[in-house]
């Protein structure tokens, strides 16, 4: 059943929804007439390899490295929800950003959001830069720096918003207009992870590459690690067609019908999010012993305004202060009931962690939990 789109009271204020979302998501790239069952559920295709009729002809599939009949059912799916002509998918949200990166050659330059994925931090700063990208970081909330970051070898800018896990909130528009004036083929890419494409379309806001952890919201259900990546750039789209054969970084067939078996209900699940974290975010600002809370669907988010300018809507991802020192924050993660404390965003299950103390997150001492 396919469910209307009106708009809930939560997202009064906020960018309309986008049009046929709910029924795309359930019927985009599963025509059951493209198998000869009849199959009204996308069979996985386990097969490596596809019989040739004769040499270079063939069914439009020949190994599954370079195209998979499971994986494009969800290829198809995931860009129409972005309103996007292309999309592939990777094995992982990194083994996107790897993929993407090796469009560069060395002593091309990224600019990169000064406040990113940990993951992605640690990639531009670690292995990027060793192999010869030359990776710089702004704020790319202030405009002017990031106009000032760029330089004649720029040739990537990486924005996420919200950020991971400040909450900053980028405007994808301005940033893409002054990227592309400096140069017309200079490309944004935008991590729209926290977001999935319920809430943001980066590609209507001008970005050239929309990627996700699918890992996340898009799954959905904690169950698979995966990568998207979407275009409407016929010539990124070759080029990163070639990248996901030529790397080969690709999902399974069957993290692929499992992510595309998510999507069907992921305007229900940002739906009940954005209202779960509301309701949560109010609770926490309500409480004193909490010092702040960040969370861009509240009026007290500075970029609230342009929260509701650009999306359709919050996900659940809460970031706050409690009062007092480390102890006190370790204390309250170590009696939560019902949140496990684990990294990541959490799907139907809600999840608590701080990322101070995990691995790779270095300079935020704050605790957040995600709804
Ligand atoms: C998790 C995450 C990634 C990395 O994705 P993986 O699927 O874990 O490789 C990238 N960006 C953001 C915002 C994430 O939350």
């Amino acid at each position: 059943m396919a469910s209307s789109h009106h708009q809930n009271d939560l997202s009064t204020g906020f960018h309309p929804q986008f049009k046929s979302f709910a029924t795309e998501a359930i019927h985009v790239g599963q025509e059951p007439e493209q198998w000869k069952s009849m199959a009204v559920v996308p069979p996985i295709s386990l097969s490596t390899t596809f019989k040739q009729y004769r040499p270079g002809d063939h069914a439009g599939f020949e190994y599954s490295r370079s195209g998979n009949p499971t994986r494009n059912c969800l290829e198809k799916a995931v860009a129409a929800l972005d309103g996007a002509k292309h999309c592939l998918a990777l094995a992982s949200g990194l083994a996107a950003t790897m993929t993407i990166s090796h469009m560069l050659k060395a002593g091309d330059g990224i600019v990169c959001m000064n406040d990113v994925y940990g993951g992605t931090n640690r990639y531009f700063r670690k292995i990027a830069s060793e192999v010869g990208l030359v990776v710089s970081f702004a704020d790319c909330t202030k405009i002017d720096l990031l106009q000032a970051a760029l330089k004649p070898n720029t040739k990537l800018v990486w924005i996420e918003t919200p950020t991971n896990p400040t909450m900053k909130v980028v405007d994808i528009q301005a940033c893409a207009d002054v990227v592309h004036q400096h140069n017309p083929n200079t490309v944004v890419v935008v991590d729209n992870t926290f977001m999935s494409a319920y809430f943001q379309r980066p590609l209507a806001l001008g970005a050239d590459i929309c990627m996700y952890s699918a890992t996340k919201y898009m799954n959905g259900h904690s169950d698979v690690v995966m990568g998207l990546v979407s275009v409407n750039r016929e010539d990124l789209y070759d080029r990163l067609r070639f990248l996901q054969n030529a790397l080969g970084a690709v999902p399974s067939p069957f993290d692929c019908y499992l992510c595309n078996r998510g999507l069907k209900t992921l305007h229900l699940r940002m739906r009940q999010h954005f209202k779960n974290a509301l309701a949560a975010a109010k609770f926490l600002e309500a409480d004193p012993r909490v010092d702040q809370v960040i969370f861009p669907g509240l009026p007290s988010h500075p970029q609230h305004e342009l929260m509701k300018k650009q999306c359709t809507g919050c996900p659940g991802m809460i970031t706050f202060y409690i009062k007092g020192k480390l102890e006190n924050a370790t204390m309250f993660l170590s009696n939560l009931k019902l949140f496990a404390l684990a990294e990541s965003l959490g799907g139907y299950e809600s999840l608590a962690e701080h990322p101070g103390r995990n691995g790779d997150l270095h300079t935020v001492k704050n605790k957040w939990i995600q709804n």
